[in-house]
């Protein structure tokens, strides 16, 4: 068997640990100035410095060259909503109205197959125009929405995870299963889909509210049954909610509790937004190994709160970064990380850039218990790659030609940029994207 072998020259950057818990002795990232991105068939064969690696390619092998560029991971986004994809930038006074105004007429319309499709298709050539290689995604309540979605997605290759929304109450008829129909439908949907070449499954109850607590109970038995599918929902986002769940679920502890109770926090579960959580909740988030979507372009639209980063930290919760689209109001994780940076301002801490970029990478791979599969470029990793122009716009090349550090250029690069600044999008080794150049 002949092995298809492609070379990228640039500057390298991955990640090898957290920023925030490495030193000297466990450097958190890997940086080649002049770097070499070996791919074989589809995976990482070797990264590391130009001079040292080429000299190790076989003759006549092509080196796409990426110099002045930076390669890295794809980015990954943790918690996004392909079917408000159409209503992103929409005005409303905070969540509940939102919900009711926007989200669920919008949602109806996945009904439609055809609509559906029509709408991964977009998402996914967003997605990629924004260097995002792998999402967590809700589909809607309609299986057929996971259906066009992994379609679409399984034809690109791309490793995306996905599920349909379960919703038994407080929401309309016509967006409505039933605990019993719920969870035949998810089971059916993981038969279908996950480790379907790439697809993942994620069993995706929309947030406590709007499920019963026979379909929680339901959704919670899927996960034991099925230990390596995903788990994906919200919690915590704002205080009107939190004091509705208090309501609707009198005896628990909190509202991610309601979760716990169910048997929902576990490894490879995914919570979004996390904000109003207590010290016994992040503990439990430890313990278990849940992690936590950050969503702050979402939760500065709607006006939810501001994400705790240092209590997180001393928790030690899995975190990683989202857009949480349609609530969210970018698709671009660079986008986010400007937003994160200035939520951690309000709460009196400091992200750092290379924390940032962590979290959209390694970071997130690592909270969905991927690494060694997408995040990084360890040997054997999946080769979903980026290339990234710092000098995209007129005002990044301005800023980035006076950058002294790799601290530096990438905070440019976070403060600065959007789809602008990602020049290509790999996928396994496969161009997925090419900006278009004026
Ligand atoms: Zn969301």
């Amino acid at each position: 068997m002949t092995t298809n072998l492609q070379a990228y020259r640039g500057s390298l950057l991955h990640f090898l640990a957290d920023p925030a818990f490495s030193d000297e002795s466990h450097p958190s990232h890997a940086w080649h100035e002049d770097g070499l991105l070996i791919v074989a068939d589809g995976k990482v064969q070797a990264a590391g410095d130009y001079a040292t690696l080429h000299a190790t390619l076989p003759p006549n092998t092509v080196v796409h060259d990426y110099s002045g560029k930076l390669l890295m991971p794809g980015f990954i986004d943790t918690h996004v909503h392909y079917p408000q994809t159409d209503m992103i930038a929409s005005p409303a006074e905070g969540l509940l109205p939102w919900l009711e105004t926007y989200t669920f007429p919008t949602e109806r319309q996945f009904e439609d197959t055809a609509h559906a499709a029509n709408v991964a298709e977009f998402f996914l050539d967003e997605l990629l125009r924004c260097g995002t290689t792998t999402a967590m995604v809700y589909c809607t309540v309609h299986p057929q929405s996971v259906d066009a979605f992994f379609t679409a997605s399984e034809q690109r290759g791309l490793r995306m995870v996905a599920g349909k929304v379960m919703m038994d109450r407080n929401c309309p008829d016509f967006l409505r299963d039933t605990a019993e129909s719920g969870a035949r439908d998810t089971e059916t949907l993981i038969q279908r889909w996950h480790k379907r070449g790439r697809a993942l499954y994620a069993i995706t109850p929309r947030f406590a509210p709007t499920s019963t607590e026979r379909q929680l109970q339901l959704a919670g038995e899927l996960a034991a049954a099925y230990p390596d599918t995903f788990i994906q929902t919200h919690v915590s986002e704002n205080e009107a909610e939190c004091a509705w769940v208090r309501e609707l679920f009198p005896n628990s502890r909190s509202y991610i509790d309601v979760y716990d109770s169910y048997g929902m926090m576990r490894p490879r579960a995914m919570y979004g937004h996390c904000i109003w959580l207590n010290e016994r909740d992040r503990q439990r988030m430890a313990e278990t190994q849940s992690a936590a979507a950050i969503c702050p372009t979402s939760n500065l639209f709607l006006g939810s709160g501001l994400f705790d980063f240092e209590r997180a930290d001393d928790a030690g919760v899995l975190l990683s970064l989202a857009t949480d689209v349609g609530g969210g109001t970018s698709f671009s994780m660079l986008q986010t990380m400007n937003e994160a940076y200035k939520v951690a301002r309000l709460k009196g801490s400091y992200l750092p850039a290379l924390r940032m970029f962590y979290l959209a990478t390694l970071g997130a791979a690592r909270s969905m218990q991927l690494e060694g599969t997408i995040g990084n470029f360890a040997v054997g990793a999946e080769a979903d790659f980026i290339v990234v122009d710092p000098q995209a716009t007129p005002l990044l090349q301005r800023r980035t030609a006076r950058g002294e550090s790799l601290e530096e250029l990438l905070f440019a690069l976070a403060l600065l940029g959007d789809d602008r600044a990602i020049a290509a999008t790999y996928s396994a080794g496969r161009q997925v994207h090419v900006r278009e150049t004026t």
